[in-house]
């Protein structure tokens, strides 16, 4: 059994020059950084100082043992230290710990490594990618953690490389680009290593990309296979037999649309069973109309698909929405568990994925053991246990020329936000969004470069402005942190929350499970009750799964915090709805009696209103609020509402003036990555979107001016 290590920052160099040692090695002196392999990683459990693999074991669980911090003790959790992040915009990342080092990802791709008992840095990279490329990213510039293998640790960046550094020193080993750059793929996921090759997916559903999965080797950067989930033209040779199959489910001409089904998150290895389960994404377009027009299935889309490690051959596969038309990806947390069901031992895969039912699978075969809704939905009203289909309600399809609002909508009742399992209490911890959305479909499919292509009506989906409606909009989106007994499946017990979008969850030995809120918390609740018994007021909101271990002997939890991510770009009003935070990028980490505090924050002056008067016609307004939903709600925010992230256009200075045009036109912000938009608007669809804003903004003056009478 291996004992738990403790390295020193400037044993580092010292390990370098020692040769021969063996990741087996119990000394400090002989071990080197991020000295990880297969067995290391199957008996994760032995190293609870450690967090190894990005759901810390490869049940990804996120389940720690570790038993130092209580729910009797948790009143005296404090900060122990924190860093400061030089990126502003949403922080999705899961730390690694090892051997007392803690390597993290920031938004645009960073990597960072710190003394995980300190706060100290020992190195950062910077993979230096192009800001230009954010506009191929739907869902901000985010990126979700680094895998550890041998030495070497692994990202995915945003415009589609992997790239191999040395754990000792943050320098690049190797970089091997993972897409066609004609082709609109972003990676933000986490790679995961399985024996020696390194598992790494893509994202881009929304911009005409077909989706795949793809293994390289991680000493030598070769590609070693690559499936794909969607087939492709088939008057080209399939790329296996599985997709000759697949494209049975597929009608039109879907290869044209890239037909999506983007493996952008969960990647699990099932060391038992030697499968790789995978979580495939979204069709795209999301219409089916468009891009499967007769209908059809739709495979991979929206499935969990289990993949052999070693080959990327196809085993079986779970399609939970067929045919799927709302942006409900499968790409949620997927997590390994041995339950007992109906007095039978079963090896399970637990899932909550947008859809809002909770799937559990037997992992040997993908059949369906059983299937709920964990929060409310009314796109179906259940899933037919004999055909493992869900029973779609009238409205899911979105039929109407007036359509009522889809529940959930694409924001998805459950996200990338990280659900942890605990086996103490057999109960899993999702944080849940409750938000619907109004699917209407345009008579056409216009095709967009530059911005996502859903073949959606953004004009009807956009938030009316009626203060009645929208109120009434307002009071039905909520969030909440759901305990789910997945073998009852039913729910145990629920933290109600303001808004959706809050974090990740971290269960642990101590009796406790820790959230971070939108609102701006991080807190700690008994993992048996929900009874809150601990918060920590962030500063900023906290998306990011925490991890908990220990260095020096001592526990610490610690969070990678940051607003952003794609609810506050694309939300609108709605994305106020657990208030207005700030990001502040930071990593925070806690033990017991932590000392450290946090520097207030500096005040910001409100921004005031002073929009030029609205002159153009309403046919002027109508059309660049056409053009706004298509190409610029995707950053700024829903009917022009910014969620604070990107500037709120309303307020901009150049509503008067020409800067405007250098702007959209241009590529005067091209470092804060906004595109020129030359190629796909003329200068009077730029002048119309400006009047569109110059409008809303007269508009919420009048709105402000009523309320504040
Ligand atoms: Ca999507």
């Amino acid at each position: 059994m291996r004992t738990r290590r403790f390295v020193l920052p400037t044993l580092f160099i010292v390990a370098l020059s020692a040769t021969g040692c063996k990741s087996t090695s119990q000394s400090p002196t002989s071990a080197k950084p991020a000295d990880i392999d297969s067995a290391r990683l199957i008996n994760a459990d032995r190293e609870p100082a450690n967090w190894m693999t990005h759901g810390r074991s490869y049940d990804e669980q996120r389940f720690s043992p570790l038993t130092q911090i209580t729910y009797k003790n948790v009143s005296q959790l404090g900060l122990a230290w924190f860093y400061d992040l030089d990126t502003h915009r949403g922080q999705e990342s899961t730390p690694l710990v090892i051997d007392g080092v803690m390597y993290f990802t920031t938004a645009w791709s960073k990597v960072f490594a710190l003394n995980a008992a300190t706060g100290a840095l020992l190195w950062s990279y910077d993979p230096k990618v192009s800001p230009e490329w954010a506009v191929n990213a739907c869902c901000d510039v985010v990126n979700r953690g680094v895998a550890a293998w041998n030495g070497k640790l692994f990202l995915g960046t945003l415009d589609g490389r992997l790239v191999a550094l040395e754990a000792v020193t943050g320098k690049p080993a190797w970089e091997t680009l993972t897409i066609d750059r004609n082709s609109r793929y972003t990676i933000t996921g986490a790679p995961r290593v399985v024996k020696g090759k390194v598992i790494i997916g893509n994202g881009g559903a929304e911009m005409g990309v077909r989706g795949y999965v793809s293994a390289y080797d991680a000493e030598t950067s070769k590609m070693v296979w690559r499936f794909y989930t969607v087939p492709g033209d088939p008057s080209k040779p399939f790329e296996s037999p599985i997709l000759e199959k697949a494209a049975k489910t597929w009608t039109g001409e879907w290869w044209k649309y890239g037909g999506g089904g983007t493996v952008w998150d969960s990647i699990v290895y099932d060391p038992e069973l030697d499968l790789l389960y995978i979580g495939v994404g979204n069709g795209g377009p999301w219409n089916q109309r468009f891009r499967s027009p007769q209908g059809g299935d739709n495979l991979f889309v929206s499935s969990i698909v289990a993949l052999k490690p070693d080959t990327g051959e196809y085993v079986w596969h779970y399609q939970e929405t067929p045919g799927e038309m709302w942006d409900f990806t499968a790409t949620q947390t997927i997590i390994i568990a041995n339950l007992n069901i109906d007095g039978r031992a079963r090896k399970v895969l637990l899932h909550a994925p947008k859809n809002g039912f909770f799937y559990v699978i037997d992992r040997a075969t993908g059949a369906l053991i059983s299937a709920k809704p964990y929060t409310y939905i009314n796109w179906a009203s259940g899933v037919d246990m004999k055909t493992g289909r869900p029973i779609e309600t009238p409205i899911a399809r979105y039929p109407d020329a007036d359509p009522a609002p889809v529940v959930p909508g694409p924001l998805g009742a459950h996200s990338w936000q990280p659900m942890s399992y605990s086996p103490l209490t057999g109960l899993v911890y999702i944080p849940v969004n409750d938000v619907g959305f109004k699917y209407k479909s345009p008579e056409h499919f216009a095709e967009k470069h530059l911005a996502p292509n859903y073949g959606i009506d953004l004009v009807a989906a956009g938030m009316p402005q009626d203060p009645k409606i929208k109120q009434a909009i307002l009071n039905t989106v909520k969030g909440k942190l759901v305990a789910w007994d997945p073998v009852q499946q039913k729910q145990a017990w629920a933290v109600e929350r303001l808004g959706p979008w809050n974090g990740g969850t971290l269960p642990t030995g101590g009796g406790l499970v820790f959230e971070g809120t939108a609102g701006g918390n991080f807190e700690a609740y008994r993992d048996d009750n929900g009874e809150k018994l601990w918060s920590f007021a962030a500063q900023t909101g906290v998306m990011a799964g925490p991890v908990t271990y220990t260095a020096n002997g001592e526990q610490y939890v610690a969070v990678v915090v940051g607003w952003g991510g794609v609810f506050p770009l694309v939300a609108g009003e709605v994305s106020f709805k657990s208030g207005r935070v700030r990001n502040v990028s930071r990593v925070l980490a806690f033990k017991i009696a932590g000392k450290a505090t946090l520097p207030a924050l500096p005040e910001v002056e409100e921004p005031r209103l002073n929009p030029p008067p609205s002159t153009a016609s309403t046919a002027t307004i109508r059309q660049g609020e056409q053009l706004f939903q298509r190409y610029c709600s995707t950053c700024h925010g829903d009917v022009a509402v910014s969620g604070g992230i990107t500037p709120d256009l309303r307020y901009s200075s150049t509503l008067n003036n020409d800067q405007w045009f250098y702007i959209v036109l241009g590529r005067m912000l091209k470092s804060n990555g906004m595109v020129s938009f030359a190629k796909e608007l003329s200068r009077p669809d730029a002048a119309a979107i400006r009047e569109y804003v110059i409008f809303r903004a007269n508009q919420t003056f009048e709105q402000q001016r009523a309320t504040n009478k």
